[in-house]
C-alpha cells in the first residue's frame, strides 16, 4: 500500500550535478507512484540568481526521459521553489525560514523538514549550525539531515564534522548517505543469506574458501581530478562502500530487519575486521596502483589528467585481503579490488565455497574439471545471482562441465526497479536508517582505512609501493600475486559478457 508523504525538502546545492542528476529525477519517480502527491514542497537552494520558473525548466529538464504526461510533470515541478542562498551568510538563513513557513502553510506540511546537503563536505557544518541558530529546525514536525559522501578524510576529521552535526541534530535525524546501500542487489545480500538454508548453512568458515568483491569502473578521473588527488580510491571506495558490503557479508543475522537491530550488527562485523598496523602487514594485505594510460585506447596516465599532480602518488586502484577475526570467518579472506580505467564497468560478489574433500573425476586430458562452487552476486550493471556448479558432460565417460544457474532480472524489471537514490528518499521520508551509514560504522570504517593510509602516506618514496596498471585492464600483477601468495585467483568469468552475448544470440 502506498502512502502519500508529507515534507519540505531543502536542496542545498540545487544547481549542482547530483541535484540534476539524482535527486529530482528521483524525487519525480516518487510522485510519479504517488509517495508525494500534494503535500510537499522542494526549495532548491545555491548561489547562482535564478528564478523559481527557470529552476522549474530544469527540473523538468533533468526528468525528461520519465516524463509520460507533461501535464503531471508540470504539476510535479510546481512543488519546487527557488532561493538563492550563501551557505555561509546567516542573513541568507532568515529569508530561507520565512520562505519556508510559508510554504509549510501553503502544502500543510506540518513543519516535516528534510535538508539534503548536495554539496562539498566543507559547508556540512556550516549549514547544519545556521539550520539551528536560525530555527530552520522545527519543533512540531521530524527534522532530517541527509549527507552526501564523503564523510570526513580520516577519523579525525569525520569526528570533527560528526561533533558540529550533533550540535544541532540527533544521531537518529542524521542520514549518512552511501547510494551502494540502496542498490538493489546489496539489499538483497540479505534475503540470499538468510532466506536460503543452502547459503545460510554453509556461510561460514568451514564451507567457504574466500570471497571476492571487485567494483571497477572504466572511467577515469574525468573532470574530478582535484577533488580525486586529495583522496584516492581507498578514501573514495574502500572506506564506505566495500566496507559496507563487508559488513552486509560478515554480519550474524540480525534480530529483525528493522534498523536498530541490522545497525547493531554491522558495527560488531566492522569491529571484527583486523587493523593491519605495521608496513609490513600493510605492504603484505594492501596494493596500491594508478592507471598508466593505454595509447592504443588514446587513453591518458593518471599522472597525466588535468588538476592531477604529475608527480602525485595518489591510487586510482586498490587491492586488498581483509580478515574476519572471528568465530564465524577466522581464516577466510575476503579479497577486494576497485579501481578507475579497469576493464569493464561492473559490481559483483564471488563467494567460493571449498571444494569437495576429493575430486574422483577427471582431471587430465578433459576440457574442464570439477571447479568450486561459486555463488556470485551481481550488484550492477547486472542484477542478480548466479551459481558455478559442475556436471556431468553429455556423452559417453566421465568428463565435467562448469555450469552456471543463473536468476538474472530482466530488463523491464531493472528498469522498473527503484533507482538508489529513489529508495533513500523514501526511506528517509519514512524515518528508516537501515540503509543509511550510522557514525559508529563510519568511525569504525576510518578506523580501519587510516591505518593504511598512515603507513601508504609516511612511504616519501613508494617507487616500490605504488604499482601502474594498464588502462582497461583488471589491475595490475600485484593484485594477483595478491591472491596467488594464499594459493587462489581471482575468479575473472565476464559473465555480464556472456549473459549479453547469450541473450543476443537467443
Ligand atoms: P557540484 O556539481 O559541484 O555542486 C555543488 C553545489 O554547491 C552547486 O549547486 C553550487 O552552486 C553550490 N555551492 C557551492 N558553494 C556554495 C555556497 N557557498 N553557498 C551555496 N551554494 C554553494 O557538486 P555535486 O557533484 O553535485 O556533488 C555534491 C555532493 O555530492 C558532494 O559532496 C559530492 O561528493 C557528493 N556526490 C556527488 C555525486 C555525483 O554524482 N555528482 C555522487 C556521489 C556523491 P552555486 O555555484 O550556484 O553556488
Amino acid at each position: 500500500m502506498i502512502t502519500q508523504n508529507t515534507a519540505l525538502f531543502t536542496i542545498f546545492g540545487a544547481t549542482g550535478d547530483l541535484a540534476h542528476r539524482k535527486l529530482y529525477p528521483s524525487l519525480f519517480r516518487l510522485y510519479k507512484k504517488g509517495f508525494i502527491k500534494d503535500n510537499f514542497a522542494v526549495i532548491g537552494t545555491a548561489r547562482r540568481d535564478w528564478s523559481d520558473e527557470h529552476f522549474r525548466e530544469v527540473v523538468l529538464d533533468s526528468i525528461k526521459d520519465l516524463i509520460e504526461d507533461k501535464e503531471d510533470a508540470v504539476s510535479f515541478a510546481a512543488h519546487f521553489y527557488y532561493i538563492a542562498h550563501n551557505v555561509n551568510d546567516s542573513e541568507h538563513y532568515v529569508k530561507l525560514k520565512v520562505l519556508s513557513e510559508s510554504l509549510d502553510a501553503k502544502y500543510s506540511l506540518s513543519g516535516n523538514r528534510i535538508f539534503y546537503l548536495a554539496m562539498s563536505p566543507e559547508f556540512f557544518g556550516i549549514i547544519a549550525e545556521k539550520l539551528k541558530e536560525q530555527k530552520l529546525i522545527t519543533e512540531d514536525g521530524f527534522n532530517r539531515l541527509i549527507i552526501e559522501k564523503p564523510f570526513g578524510r580520516d577519523f579525525e576529521s569525520a569526528d570533527a564534522l560528526n561533533t558540529k552535526l550533533r550540535k544541532s541534530f540527533d544521531e537518529n535525524q542524521i542520514f549518512r548517505i552511501d547510494h551502494y546501500l540502496g542498490k538493489e542487489m546489496v539489499q538483497n545480500i540479505s534475503a540470499v543469506r538468510f532466506s536460503n538454508m543452502i547459503f545460510e548453512s554453509l556461510w561460514n568458515n568451514k564451507y567457504i574458501d574466500n570471497v571476492q568483491i571487485t567494483l571497477s569502473e572504466t572511467v577515469g578521473v574525468e573532470e574530478r581530478g582535484a577533488y580525486y588527488d586529495n583522496n584516492g580510491a581507498l578514501r573514495d571506495m574502500v572506506q564506505n562502500h566495500i566496507l559496507q558490503i563487508v559488513a552486509l557479508l560478515v554480519m550474524e543475522p540480525p534480530l529483525s530487519l528493522q534498523g536498530e537491530d541490522v545497525r547493531s550488527e554491522k558495527i560488531k562485523a566492522l569491529r571484527s575486521l583486523r587493523l593491519y598496523k605495521t608496513p609490513e602487514e600493510v605492504n603484505r594485505n594492501f596494493i596500491r596502483a594508478q592507471y598508466a594510460g593505454n595509447p592504443a585506447k588514446a587513453l591518458q596516465a593518471y599522472r597525466e589528467e588535468p588538476n592531477v599532480d604529475p608527480a602525485s602518488s595518489t591510487e586510482t586502484f586498490v587491492a586488498g585481503k581483509i580478515l574476519v577475526d572471528n568465530f564465524r570467518w577466522k581464516g577466510v579472506p575476503f579479497y577486494i579490488r576497485t579501481g578507475k580505467q579497469m576493464a569493464s564497468k561492473e559490481t559483483y560478489i564471488h563467494i567460493q565455497f571449498k571444494h569437495v574433500s576429493m575430486n574422483i573425476f577427471p582431471t587430465e586430458g578433459v576440457d574442464e574439471i570439477a571447479e568450486p562452487n561459486v555463488l556470485t552476486i551481481h550488484v550492477s550493471p547486472l542484477e542478480g545471482f548466479s551459481l558455478r556448479l559442475n556436471a556431468k558432460r553429455v556423452g559417453q565417460g566421465t568428463e565435467m562441465k562448469n555450469i552456471r544457474m543463473h536468476h538474472i532480472y530482466d530488463e523491464e524489471t531493472q528498469a522498473n526497479s527503484p533507482e538508489a537514490y529513489e529508495r533513500l528518499l523514501l526511506d528517509c521520508l519514512n524515518g528508516d536508517p537501515t540503509n543509511f551509514s550510522h557514525w559508529d560504522e563510519v568511525a569504525q570504517s576510518w578506523h580501519f582505512v587510516d591505518e593504511i593510509r598512515k603507513v601508504w602516506d609516511a612511504q616519501e618514496d613508494c617507487t616500490d609501493t605504488l604499482f601502474a596498471y594498464e588502462s582497461h585492464s583488471m589491475g595490475p600483477k600485484e593484485s594477483d600475486a595478491l591472491l596467488e601468495q594464499d594459493g587462489f585467483s581471482w575468479t575473472e568469468f565476464n559473465w555480464s559478457q556472456s549473459y549479453k552475448e547469450k541473450q543476443e544470440n537467443e
